[in-house]
């Protein structure tokens, strides 16, 4: 029989792993098949995840729908594209439908396959727009630290996280960051909401000046950071930071790559939180993962100058990618959505999203190293740090307790993620989890982070 493990281990290059700890270890778990919220190994061992993958199987696994789905229109039309006004009608039906889904005000939707790519094509909308605006100089974009926006050349600079620039030489020249709004590393003790939201947007104010609002394209951000930590934004904080946009004509890029099709309770997070942006990327949801499909949402005001300067000056538009609006995923993406609307996941998933919070709070209240259990919907984290007397210390990178609590829960059978930037666990399972399902990751990960600690 084959040996997949050591196949895997000799000729798979992964990504986000040691590459010498890869090659001498293997794999850590080999995933063969899965159902619902929970993935069989190649040992036969059943494994509850807790992280829908990567934040993205919102309707769970192995949904015969979608599969037939992916089949039916694989046979009928395999691949064509869009280029040069061709046209294919899944997509077509897809974008209506996303559209319609949308916030008010947006009139576009240009697809892609990744949350990367859809940030790149962001970059890309907003230089056009200011270059066919006549304002070439007008090109920053500002991130956050500890936002996730993905991996590529221009993308990867917008995350925040150093460790995803480390060796890189990442990021591109024109991109700035400001501080994430954090309850531990971030916020003053004697903030509230309102003062810390103040504070944040004065920072990105300060920035706007010191880099000449003449210089300044946009701004991005996840309307609850994922992979930075589940950071979940004081009250008033995006109106706060959206009057600084406006003062000086910066577009608001929401990132809805985790967030949209229903994470936070609602279809997008940017209802949600707040958020009236004028360009949104969406990915992982919109397929709950059975393909690779993202979107970059066009609101009217871009749209305009798209189609109307920027179209007079430089002809057709320069950008789209082979599998922009492939078939087969559009169609993946069309009995995604029907589950979705059928089952309610959008509410359930902010029901469930409540039980989870809930119960880990309850859950981690008593550990003397939880700093914080934070969360919004069906996205939440536990960050655990060491209690000094003026408040709370990270712990050393070798001695941070969340990747130890990850492995002790997996062998327990249960999939949570350790985040790459802190001490955090965080959770985000499908939308379809059940309060049992909720209860024996909480206390699995609670039994593990007893153990660790
Ligand atoms: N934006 C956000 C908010 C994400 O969470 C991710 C991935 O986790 C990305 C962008 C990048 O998406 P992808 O990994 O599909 O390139």
């Amino acid at each position: 029989m084959t040996d997949t493990r050591d196949l895997d281990r000799r000729f798979v290059f992964h990504p986000f792993s040691m590459a010498q700890g890869h090659e001498q270890s293997g794999a850590l778990m080999m995933a063969q098949s899965a159902e619902g919220c929970w993935i069989t190994d190649d040992s036969g061992k059943r494994h509850l995840d807790s992280m829908a993958g990567l934040w993205c199987v919102n309707v769970g696994y192995g949904r015969e729908r979608i599969a037939d789905a992916l089949a039916d229109q694989a046979r009928k039309l395999s691949y064509f594209h869009g280029f040069s006004s061709m046209a294919t009608e899944p997509a077509a039906i897809l974008a209506e439908r996303v559209i319609a889904k949308a916030p008010d005000g947006f009139s576009k939707v240009f697809f892609g396959a990744s949350g990367s790519d859809a940030n790149d094509t962001q970059a890309k909308i907003v230089w056009y727009y200011n270059n066919a605006r006549g304002l070439p100089n007008k090109k920053k974009i500002i991130a956050r630290d500890r936002g996730y926006h993905g991996v590529t050349v221009l993308s990867g600079g917008l995350t925040g996280l150093p460790g995803l620039h480390a060796g890189f030489d990442l990021p591109l020249p024109m991109i700035r960051h400001v501080s994430a709004p954090h309850n531990i590393w971030t916020r003053n003790a004697e903030e509230d909401d309102a003062a810390f939201s103040a504070r944040l947007a004065q920072e990105l104010e300060d920035l706007i000046l010191a880099e000449g609002p003449d210089t300044v394209a946009a701004f991005i951000a996840e309307p609850v950071m994922g992979a930075g930590g589940v950071i979940v934004p004081p009250e008033g904080y995006f109106a706060a930071m959206q009057a600084v946009l406006d003062r000086y004509d910066v577009l608001l890029i929401a990132d809805e790559v985790i967030c949209g099709f229903g994470r936070l309770g609602t279809w997008f997070g940017s209802e949600r939180m707040g958020m009236k942006p004028d360009l949104m990327s969406v990915a992982k949801g919109i397929t709950s993962g059975y393909a690779p499909l993202s979107g970059v949402l066009v609101g009217d005001k871009v749209w305009q100058v798209i189609s109307g300067e920027g179209s007079a000056k430089y002809g057709a538009f320069g950008h789209g990618y082979t599998y922009t609006a492939h078939p087969v995923m559009a169609a993946a993406a069309l009995a995604n959505l029907d589950i979705v609307e059928e089952e309610n996941l959008v509410e359930r998933a902010g029901q469930m999203g409540d039980y989870l919070n809930d119960a880990l709070a309850k859950a981690f209240a008593d550990l003397p190293i939880v700093a914080e259990t934070r969360g919004k919907g069906l996205m939440a984290a536990v960050e655990f740090a060491r209690p000094t007397r003026d408040g709370w210390q990270k712990f050393d990178p070798g001695l941070q307790v969340a990747p130890r609590i990850v492995r002790a829960a997996l062998q327990d059978g249960v999939i949570s993620r350790a985040l790459p930037n802190g001490d955090a666990v965080s959770f985000s399972p499908p939308f379809t989890v059940t309060a049992e399902e909720i209860d024996l990751v909480v206390s699995t990960v609670r039994k593990a982070a007893g153990a660790v600690c």
